[in-house]
């Protein structure tokens, strides 16, 4: 077993680990690096880095987030090639960026971090092959989609064929000429279903529960002297990023703001995504059952040029009735069809829930964060969490702003914990543990907002917790930005806060009721 040797502690460069090496891990190391935190050690499961772009590798995996504004502010890359770039060169990116800002010295792969305990004022991180790591800081970088989430169908482990769920693509089946059947209609089916469609001799069933709100997109890719134009020119850069990034606050906002500009915008998009629906599929019949029926916007909106036209090819096969059970030859749905297939593509996307978790945390006084969760998932400004100190969760819960670069919020999270960091370092906090009372204040402040959002307009979806209450930002981005902005030290302990829980004693820990 290795152990870290602890070197006590200096505040000018104090020590950090970060777990995960993935987009958030990565500019949190250099944004750290570069405010003069060089103690860092970056812990990754896999062995190399990318994260969600590393792990989701399924056919036609792409960001439907414009490429330049899905980059970091500090790495402009004017090789993208189109206008939303396809999975793995997002991931060549990162690995590009992760390289140029020379993370490798500080980073250990195969190293999957599955307890953090602290103690003594220091975090103690121990990883599955039994290292242990002592740090003055722990930031949780391991993304908010990362544990697939299988469904529950009777029946599914008898299946004969191959099956596999779209993060976790296997390779090593043919799919030529193969009967193909995804469940799931959300952003990662409907980028995988026409490349299944267009490839040769296949046939495919997709299993739809609910029908997607579907909005347009085209990519195209750049020319050579397009990039050649970004290279020489990064204010080209800045204005195709600013103008998508523009487009895609407005639409943020339009889900949020109860303003009439706002409303009569939502109006538009989900007018528009009718219109699309109406020009596009032809048949009434399919377009009825392509049609969804709840508001806009109340699951995360899918962006998508292809999956009409690829569902009207003839070796496509909508199926909407309900799955009852797989067969060890296909999936047999409620009116008792049985659809033989070759192949089960569970693109069912994933445990939004999860964040930190399977890792086992314990903060201060021996809370665990089942307990400190245990009546609902909270962090203060998505990041802190009573109990907890030193420890920053990033992509916490009410982080997604809408469907906004989540790049752009990761780096505003690393600057938030950063300011922290430096008042730390300055001698104005003891350690950087939230008070109960600014947690629980910033919560209720979003509660009753987050109950009128679309997102709690009664769609299932990943944005929801297990109560139902959204998961997202109830605002709009610029109320986001201007929240983070600001480091609020008066949020924090300024003496060391007394006992909030004890082995004995759980009911100690804090609940909402306290709110
Ligand atoms: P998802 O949006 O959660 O969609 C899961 C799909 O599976 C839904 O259609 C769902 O139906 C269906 N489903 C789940 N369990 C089922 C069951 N037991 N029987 C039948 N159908 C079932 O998952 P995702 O498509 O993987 O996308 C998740 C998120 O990942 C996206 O919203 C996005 O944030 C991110 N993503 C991003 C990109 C990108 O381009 N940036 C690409 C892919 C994914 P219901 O709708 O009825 O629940």
């Amino acid at each position: 077993m290795e152990q870290t040797q602890d070197m006590g502690t200096d505040r000018q460069n104090p020590s950090v680990v970060i777990i995960g090496a993935g987009m958030t891990g990565i500019a949190l190391a250099i944004k750290l690096k570069l405010s003069g935190i060089t103690h860092i050690t970056l812990l990754e499961k896999a062995d190399s880095v990318g994260g969600t772009w590393r792990e989701n590798t399924y056919p036609g995996v792409a960001c439907d987030v414009p490429s330049h504004a899905y980059t970091y502010s500090f790495a402009p890359n004017p090789h993208w090639s189109s206008f939303f770039a396809p999975g793995r060169e997002i991931r060549a990116y990162f690995q590009s960026v992760f390289d140029q800002y020379d993370l490798g010295n500080l980073t250990h792969f195969n190293e999957k971090v599955t307890r953090c305990n602290y103690q003594q004022e220091k975090w103690l991180v121990t990883t599955e092959s039994g290292k242990n790591f002592s740090a003055d800081f722990v930031f949780s970088a391991t993304g908010f989609l990362h544990q697939p989430r299988y469904p529950d169908l009777p029946g599914l482990e008898d299946f004969a064929g191959a099956k596999m769920h779209s993060a976790r693509w296997d390779h090593s089946v043919d799919l030529k000429g193969k009967k193909i059947g995804v469940i799931g209609t959300g952003s990662s089916a409907t980028q995988m279903i026409p490349e299944l469609i267009n490839m040769e001799g296949t046939d495919v069933s997709v299993f739809q529960r609910t029908a997607q709100w579907i909005v347009h997109t085209e990519n195209k890719p750049y020319s050579e002297k397009q990039k050649q134009r970004f290279q020489q020119d990064h204010s080209r850069i800045e204005r195709v990023k600013n103008l998508s990034l523009y487009i895609f606050e407005q639409g943020t906002t339009a889900l949020t703001s109860t303003s009439w500009f706002y409303k009569t915008l939502h109006k538009i998009f989900a007018w528009n995504a009718v219109r699309n629906l109406n020009k596009k599929v032809k048949d009434s019949e399919l377009r009825k059952k392509l049609t969804p029926d709840y508001t806009f916007g109340c699951k995360r909106v899918v962006l998508n040029g292809a999956f009409y036209d690829a569902m009207q090819q003839p070796n496509a096969h909508l199926v909407t009735d309900k799955i009852d059970h797989i067969s060890m030859t296909g999936i047999v749905t409620a009116d008792g069809t049985h659809h033989d297939l070759d192949i089960i593509v569970m693109a069912t996307g994933f445990d939004s829930t999860a964040y930190m978790r399977p890792i086992e945390l314990t903060g201060r006084d021996g809370l665990t964060i089942e307990e400190a969760w245990r009546d609902k998932m909270i962090a203060y400004r998505s990041m802190c969490i009573p109990g907890f100190p030193n420890f920053f969760l990033t992509l916490g819960p009410n982080s997604p702003v809408g469907n906004y670069s989540v790049i752009a919020i990761s780096e505003r999270q690393a600057d938030f914990a950063i300011s922290l960091i430096k008042e730390w370092q300055k001698g104005n906090l003891p350690t950087i543990e939230v008070k109960k009372s600014a947690f629980y204040n910033w919560y209720s402040n979003l509660k009753d907002k987050l109950r009128t959002t679309v997102w709690a307009s009664g769609c299932q979806s990943w944005y929801l917790d297990a109560d139902g209450d959204p998961l997202t930002w109830p605002d709009s981005w610029k109320a986001w930005t201007r929240m983070m902005d600001t480091a609020a030290i008066e949020d924090f302990e300024k003496a060391a806060p007394t006992v909030i829980n004890s082995s004995s004693s759980p009911q100690e820990s804090y609940s909402l009721a306290e709110s």
